[in-house]
């Protein structure tokens, strides 16, 4: 049995149905609040669609990109009919043009005030350049607001075992938060996903957790 065999087995929870459901370009556009829901930040690049397959061990629902920037819209999954994840927006790519970047931030923050049915924000960091600007900027606003945020740092198959450590500790003293709750993660390597999983599902009411 291979390591992601061995993974699959000890999810906290089975993916029965990962399906797009829509997409939201506006504000006007986003549907209504009914599920729960389990937003996903990061800037450009940082490897947010990756995470998503990832944790869905789907190898292409979320479209990944090597043009920084192109989605514009807010993107809902639906999983197992239970509850939606929702990819945001990848923020933070300087190249971008100012009204584009403010419609961007208009449609997240339309989207973020007022969604009684997010549960928590995965925010998700490179773990090389843990905590940037952009990313810490969106940790206040989003704890301001009593959001519960999950941090996350990926890529961190790109680091060796003695810098995870340091990644983690640089990025937890920028936020001011404990590294215990901060998880690692790789895509690639398929590491990190069962501890987000029982993560993410410590903020939900789904009834399917142990099928
Ligand atoms: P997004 O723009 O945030 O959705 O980022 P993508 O998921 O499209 O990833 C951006 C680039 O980083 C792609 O070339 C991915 O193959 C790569 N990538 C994403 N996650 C990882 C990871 O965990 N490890 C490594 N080594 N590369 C990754």
């Amino acid at each position: 049995m291979n390591k992601l065999d061995r993974d699959i087995q000890t999810d906290p929870i089975k993916i029965v149905s990962a399906e797009f459901f829509t997409s939201a370009f506006t504000v006007q556009q986003l549907p209504e609040e009914s599920l729960p829901e389990i937003a996903f930040a990061g800037r450009s690049n940082v490897g947010k669609s990756s995470l998503i397959n990832a944790l869905l061990l789907r190898k292409k629902l979320v479209k990944t990109s090597n043009t920084p920037g192109r989605t514009q819209s807010i993107n809902f999954f639906i999983i197992n009919k239970a509850f939606y994840f929702v990819d945001l927006p990848g923020y933070g790519f300087a190249k971008v043009p100012k009204e584009v970047q403010a419609k961007w931030k208009h449609l997240i923050e339309g989207y973020l005030q007022k969604r009684k049915t997010l549960k928590a924000v995965v925010l998700i960091m490179d773990s090389r350049h843990p905590a940037m600007p952009n990313d810490v900027q969106l940790y206040h606003w989003l704890s301001a607001k009593s959001f519960v945020v999950i941090p996350v740092l990926t890529k961190i198959d790109k680091l060796s075992r003695n810098e995870w450590e340091k990644s983690c500790r640089e990025c937890a003293r920028i936020l001011a938060i404990s590294p215990e709750s901060i998880i690692l993660f790789s895509a690639t390597e398929k590491i990190g996903r069962r501890e987000l999983w029982e993560r993410i599902l410590e903020f939900m009411d789904v009834n399917d957790r142990s099928s």
